[in-house]
């Protein structure tokens, strides 16, 4: 299985660093992308990509956009490295009103980014799901990723046609609307991820890459497809999509 979307950096896993990860690879994740909130974090997500099975993508949080400019030279600077950029997006949940026209400028500039140096975008896009399509519709974006998307699912079907992929967290076992989600969009449009250590299965616990399994459980009941087929089909999916080869 392919962990699209975590934070390994997260205070939560500090000092467990080595024995998450062997864990996470004993329970078939093979690929874990760690994504970076700002500079620090993502100088430490670079860092964490040390690890074999561990990819980064970098960017900043919508709702706390302070020194973006440097994470936008530093995906430049570390192009090479480089998985995917992101998370960026727009945040109309906790990022406050009057800022909104500026989470929208900042996540045009990571759009352009992206497309210069062909890297796929991973999109947060919490209550502002049909805008944050809108934005990236208008500007022809290409290779993304809708991450625990909580738009309508006809959004997301609109989005699907094409070509964007949604990930799919654990919280799925807690949200009716994760679960429409499944079922309107193609086995094709989605992926795995975990968000950890948020959007676990239970409200208030730690997440972990490992309960990708459990989203790709849910997704098995859901659409009636063997389990093994949601995983080897969503990881196939994965690869492509970040042009890996494992
Ligand atoms: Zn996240």
């Amino acid at each position: 299985m392919v962990d699209v979307h975590c934070h390994l950096t997260a205070r939560e896993f500090e000092g467990r660093l080595d024995f998450l990860i062997e864990e996470s690879v004993k329970s078939g994740v093979e690929v874990i992308i760690t994504s970076g909130l700002g500079y620090e974090d993502s100088l430490k997500a670079l860092k964490i990509s040390d690890h074999k099975v561990v990819y980064p993508s970098i960017g900043v949080a919508p709702y706390d956009t302070a020194g973006y400019e440097k994470v936008l030279q530093l995906i430049e600077k570390e192009r090479s490295r480089l998985i995917g950029i992101g998370e960026v997006g727009l945040d109309y949940w906790k990022g406050e009103r009057m800022k909104r026209s500026f989470q929208q400028k900042v996540f045009e500039e990571f759009i352009d980014l992206a497309r210069s140096l062909d890297l796929p975008l991973i999109v947060h896009s919490r209550s502002a799901g049909k805008y944050a399509l809108e934005i990236l519709f208008r500007k022809k974006a290409e290779r993304v990723i809708m991450h625990a998307f909580d738009g309508r699912p006809s959004y997301a079907v609109e989005a699907a046609k094409r070509g964007y992929m949604f990930s799919i967290p654990p919280s799925i076992a807690r949200s009716i609307q994760k679960q429409r989600l499944v079922k309107k969009l193609p086995l094709d449009s989605l992926l795995l991820e975990s968000d950890a250590p948020v959007l676990a299965p239970y409200r208030n616990q730690v997440n972990h890459p490992k309960n990708v399994k459990v989203s790709a459980e849910w997704i098995s009941r859901i659409k009636g497809i063997p389990f093994h087929e949601v995983v080897s089909r969503t990881t196939s999916n994965a690869l492509e999509l970040f042009g890996l080869k494992v």
